[in-house]
């Protein structure tokens, strides 16, 4: 089976001492393209890097809202500058997180608003990361309307996903849907067109059952689809082809 992992942080400290063995396994074991996404300024140069090393590897740049409080004039250039690499997809992940609240609303937002604009100049989607602040969100979606990305691990309800996928947007589904508690992911993958699923891990974080709790990677993924496919009433193999395909059409991937 081939797949495509949307959402990946391989430059994160806990895949220090296995990363080179780790990720050109992988490839071999059917993981056709990865996605690295940034998350400030050391993993967006470090998914840049990655891209650089790795011939499956594609990489996102961009500032977290954990990360908001760092976010100045000097990080929209350094982004601008990223951005010309050829194998940078996207801008993200980029968003709101009122459930750490690392950084103020406000200070959040205007990075968010910043970001969003950036995407908008250079013709890129984002990858957007939402927690807890879906009003503020929404606003500054809208407020971009020529700018389009996935909502990744989406968890929001149902007739949320519905603006989303109305303005162009699509939906990222992790190891959260082996959950217990995932009914509203699993309410939002049911009602998604096929055309608007994003197949993604976000490793090292949210293994799928029977490995939650532990390190994730892109091995993984079989858990993920498996939960997928019978929530689409579809075969894994299938689910695999059509968040391939959706993902390589999103990042531009001949
Ligand atoms: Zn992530």
């Amino acid at each position: 089976m081939n797949f495509f992992d949307s959402h990946a942080h391989y430059d994160d400290p806990r895949f220090a001492e296995d990363r080179e063995v780790l990720l050109p396994q992988l490839h071999s074991q059917g993981v056709d393209y990865l996605v690295n996404i940034g998350c400030n300024r050391e993993s967006s140069l470090a998914s840049v890097l990655l891209a650089e090393t790795y011939d499956f590897i594609y990489a996102a740049v961009g500032w977290h809202p954990e990360f908001a409080g760092e976010f100045g004039p000097e990080s929209l250039e350094l982004l601008r500058e990223l951005a010309k690499q050829p194998k940078v997809r996207a801008i993200g992940e980029i968003g709101i997180d009122y459930h750490y609240m690392d950084a103020p609303k406000q200070v959040q937002l205007e990075a968010f608003d910043a970001q969003m604009a950036l995407a908008e100049e250079l013709s890129l989607p984002v990858v957007i990361h939402q927690r807890e602040g879906i009003a503020d969100c929404l606003e500054v979606v809208r407020r971009h309307p020529k700018v389009t990305g996935v909502f990744h691990c989406y968890s929001g309800s149902a007739q949320t996903a519905k603006e989303l996928l109305s303005r162009g947007y699509y939906l990222g589904f992790t190891g959260v849907i082996t959950f217990k508690n995932a009914r509203k992911s699993l309410e939002a993958l049911k009602m998604a067109p096929p055309d608007r699923i994003l197949l993604e891990t976000d490793c090292p974080y949210l293994a799928p059952v029977p490995f939650r709790g532990k390190r994730n990677h892109s091995g993984l993924l079989i858990h993920t689809l498996e939960a997928m496919a019978q929530t689409r009433n579809i075969s894994a193999q299938e689910a695999a082809q059509l968040t391939l395909e959706n993902a390589k059409r999103f990042y531009r991937i001949p």
